[in-house]
């Protein structure tokens, strides 16, 4: 099959030789062929050097690279690259691991895989493209999870209808690309939850929180803890494993609420230091008439593009500010952003103006961030996108 063959205008390719997996429609100059979104295509400089193999998609990104070596996309190509994930996922001890189930295997550009997320959970995983490209290429895919996972996996879910772009022409429709899951339930850590990747948000769990869920079980001994933005609970049963005196889950989500609730009755049934609740995490606050001594703060992303930065900071400040006013003397504050376009930076001065706003003597215990199965490549620091803080508030 013949590739169409992308030239860049002069001087784009500088970009290409520090491997940023990117280029953007204004870099290309012309093609040679007939290019369709989601094609392979191969990238030259003006004087026809070869650069690089990519997915074209019609866009402001316009070509996400594959590789920087001139070889075949074939079956053997998705092997070798969903190899390395793996293991990688065996040396952090993730695959493999019996008290840890629900991971994840492919993040994008970390794992060098622009457009592809793969999850596992127990031995399901569940795929989620961002390009047409990877999603052409999803029946491939799942041949190569299979010779590389062997037996470790009896079930492909994809589930692209959300994440594919608004306007790409491939009628996705998520579902079994291969086998049927026997299980929804996955365990991280030893704690046991059921993961709806049919209804549920994201991949169906948020895999990444798992080592700062770890961090605060440690703190909740003793402690009334109040987890907003709960989702499916996660940090709410760390608590109650560290021994958490009480437990508020807040969600504005009735579905995750009832999620966290059988999540909890899968784990510690019948436990009544919990409780959770359907409402607005901003109101839950403002009307508590109790204080805590522990709070977590992991709002969705407020800001998706730059240009709505600034609004999303004032949203972030207006909810720290409100936890750091109402916790209770020597509490404990996880807070954090997962928003990509806001900086670590950032998002500590915002912190900054929340904590001065209260008066109260506030300092940092840990700075967190992603765990090491969301890795981010050095040639693609837009990667790193899960930021936090460990407040100790006097
Ligand atoms: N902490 C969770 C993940 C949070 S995802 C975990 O560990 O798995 C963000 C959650 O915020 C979603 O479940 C969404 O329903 C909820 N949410 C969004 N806006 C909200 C609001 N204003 N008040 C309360 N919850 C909200």
């Amino acid at each position: 099959m013949q590739v169409p063959t992308v030239y860049l205008k002069p001087g784009k390719e500088q970009s290409l030789k520090r491997f940023h997996p990117w280029i953007f429609s204004g870099a290309i100059k012309n093609v040679k062929g007939n290019l369709e979104e989601g094609d392979l295509v191969r990238v030259h400089d003006v004087h026809d050097n070869f650069l690089a193999i990519g997915h074209y998609q019609i866009g402001s990104i316009a070509i996400r690279i594959l590789t920087f070596k001139e070889e075949e996309v074939d079956e053997a190509f998705w092997v070798r690259k969903l190899q390395t994930a793996w293991d990688l996922r065996k040396t952090l001890q993730l695959a493999g691991s019996e008290t840890t189930t629900a991971y994840r295997l492919v993040h994008g550009e970390g794992d060098g895989l622009p457009g592809l997320i793969a999850d596992v959970y127990d031995r399901t995983v569940v795929l989620q493209m961002h390009t047409v490209g990877m999603y052409l290429q999803r029946e491939v895919l799942v041949k190569a999870l299979q010779q590389v996972m062997g037996d470790q996996v009896t079930a492909v879910y994809e589930k692209s209808e959300g994440t594919l772009p608004f306007k790409a022409d491939v009628e996705a429709e998520n579902g079994y690309l291969y086998g049927r899951s026997t299980t929804h339930v996955a365990q991280e850590n030893g704690l046991q939850f059921k993961v709806d990747w049919e209804k549920g948000q994201k991949t169906g769990f948020f895999v990444d929180q798992r080592e700062n869920r770890a961090l605060l079980e440690k703190y909740s001994a003793g402690r009334t803890v109040l987890n907003t933005f709960c989702y499916t609970g996660g940090f709410s049963f760390y608590a109650l494993r560290g021994g958490a005196r009480k437990v508020h889950s807040v969600d504005s989500s009735e579905r995750a609420i009832v999620l966290t609730n059988e999540n909890v009755a899968l784990n510690f049934p019948g436990d009544e230091r919990h409780e959770a609740f359907a409402v607005d995490a901003f109101k839950f606050m403002e009307q508590a008439r109790e204080q805590y001594d522990l709070i977590v703060l992991d709002p969705p992303a407020f800001a998706k593009h730059m240009k709505v930065l600034k609004n999303a900071l004032q949203g972030y400040k207006r909810l720290n500010a409100k936890a750091i006013e109402q916790i209770a003397p020597g509490g404990i504050l996880f807070t954090f952003s997962c928003s990509q376009v806001v900086s670590r930076d950032a998002f500590r001065t915002m912190i900054f103006s929340a904590a001065a706003r209260s008066g109260r003597n506030v300092r940092i215990l840990h700075q967190l961030e992603q765990p090491a199965d969301h890795p981010v490549s050095i040639y693609h620091p837009e990667g790193e996108y899960l930021k936090g803080l460990v407040l100790y508030v006097e």
